[in-house]
């Protein structure tokens, strides 16, 4: 049997090695290790807040390793490393966002169809909304909104309601791309470095473990390492890719309410489609804890979400971003929380009392977009012929949407290709 090796386990890599396992020997390659939530009480570690323990973001990968924070002097980075990368810490939205690709020419609906049939997606979780997003969603509707229930990769039944999806689901009612792997050989704690090219063909991976090096061949090569970690394997192996990243900013808009009791809401419960942003329920755990003027108590807030498409430009080198918002952005961002401060005052908030989040994101890609040249092939001619970039770094613009479906629909039909040839 030929061998493939996939790096990375998270949206794009998961759907491609399951893909894949039926027709090749794969092998995959994940730097992090198993995934483990966050398990600490929420409620004992809001007391310390005032004490100044709390003062960078990054201190998270202490209480929560498969969590990665990055920061510039604009926003915050999250993503995730190990197991499912950041599917883990999504919270379940279930979106097709493909609109970008089919302007070049991908047709992705048979892919799209499958993974509706596949997956459990569910919008089955308005019955136990809190009296606040139901009074939220009538708010929205009644400014002409068109707030819509959020399709979920949820098992609504085995969901506890507490509010922790983006820091690990304790009940895995949760879908996330654990659930692919089953079977499939997985080397944890992997790091890939680069990856040796010769006569257009990837000939070996080479990853750290620990303090060995070890090198893999394989017939067929999938990076899936994620849009922070894909452009790095590639330049390392001498592919030049785009300051092109996209990051889809999240802004959040927040105002005091006694007792309304958002930490216990399933995060994302609806969304507001805007032109260039969405607007959703959603509270803010990175805000709530480094970001002072969030020092409020966790049941008495309500907590408004902007996630923009921002306009692509920036870099990302050694796990690191170098990305500023362009004035469009900011003009997008400022109509987001004109929306958000009124949907709050009709909630019954004071305009005084109304507070921003922390600048953050959590959608990298986009550093090796793909062209309508590309468009059957899915494969960009600057890779060699065995080898293959499955993840958000190929999406060709930003979405400001939940960006996991798409990823895995591309994934899918990556490996399609790969099978047919
Ligand atoms: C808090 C949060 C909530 C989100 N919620 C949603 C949501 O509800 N719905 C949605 O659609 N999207 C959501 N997203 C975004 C979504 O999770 C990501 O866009 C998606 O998982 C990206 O898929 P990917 O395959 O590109 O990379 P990832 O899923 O990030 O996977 C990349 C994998 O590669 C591994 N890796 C990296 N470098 C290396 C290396 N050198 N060697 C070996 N392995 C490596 C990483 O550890 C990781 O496991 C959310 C993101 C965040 C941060
Ligand atoms: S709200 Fe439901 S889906 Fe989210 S973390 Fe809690 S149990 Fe899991």
């Amino acid at each position: 049997m030929k061998k493939a090796i996939i790096i990375g386990s998270g949206a794009g890599g998961a759907t491609a090695a399951k893909m894949l396992s039926s027709h090749f020997d794969v092998t995959v390659l994940e730097q992090g290790k198993a995934f483990k939530p966050f398990s600490f009480p929420l409620e004992q570690l809001a007391k310390f807040r005032k004490t100044g323990l709390y003062f960078d973001e990054r201190l998270i990968q202490l209480l929560l390793p498969n969590m990665r924070i990055d920061r510039n002097p604009e926003m915050v980075m999250v993503y995730g490393r190990g197991l499912g990368g950041t599917t883990t810490l999504a919270t379940g939205n279930a979106v097709r966002a493909d609109e970008g690709l089919k302007k070049i020419g991908i047709n992705l609906d048979a892919e799209f169809d499958e993974l509706f049939q596949e997956l459990p997606i569910t919008t089955d979780h308005q019955s136990r909304w809190l009296p606040i997003t139901k009074r939220t969603f009538e708010v929205m509707k009644d400014m002409g909104l068109d707030p819509q229930p959020m399709p979920k990769l949820l098992r609504p039944q085995q969901c506890r309601m507490c509010g922790h999806c983006s820091i690990g689901c304790p009940t895995r009612a949760k879908w996330d791309t654990r659930e692919l792997l089953d079977g499939i050989k997985v080397i944890t704690g992997c790091k890939v470095t680069h990856i040796d090219i010769d006569d257009r063909r990837a000939r070996r991976v080479h990853v750290t473990r620990g303090s060995r090096h070890e090198t893999y061949e394989a017939d067929v090569i999938i990076v899936a390492a994620g849009g922070y970690g894909t452009p790095d394997i590639l330049r390392n192996s001498g592919i030049d890719c785009q300051p092109h990243l996209f990051v889809d900013p999240v802004l959040c808009v927040a105002a005091p309410m006694a007792n309304v009791h958002q930490d216990r809401q399933l995060l994302m419960p609806f969304v507001s489609i805007r032109d260039k942003y969405i607007i959703s329920p959603y509270m803010d755990w990175l805000s709530f804890f480094f970001n002072k003027q969030w020092y409020k108590p966790m049941d008495g807030m309500v907590s408004l979400m902007i996630k923009l498409a921002d306009v692509e430009q920036g870099d990302v080198h050694d796990n690191r971003m170098q990305k500023t918002l362009t004035v469009t952005d900011h003009e997008y961002l400022k109509r987001g929380v004109d929306d958000c401060r009124e949907v709050l005052m009709r909630l019954g908030a004071n305009e005084k009392d109304i507070f921003l989040g922390t600048l953050n994101a959590g959608h990298p890609g986009g550093m090796l977009p793909l062209t309508a040249a590309e468009a059957d092939s899915l494969h960009s001619p600057l890779l060699p012929d065995n080898m293959y970039v499955a993840d958000a770094s190929i999406l060709p613009q930003s979405l400001g949407l939940p960006p996991i479906l798409t990823i895995m629909a591309l994934a899918k039909r990556i490996a399609k290709n790969i099978i047919n040839q």
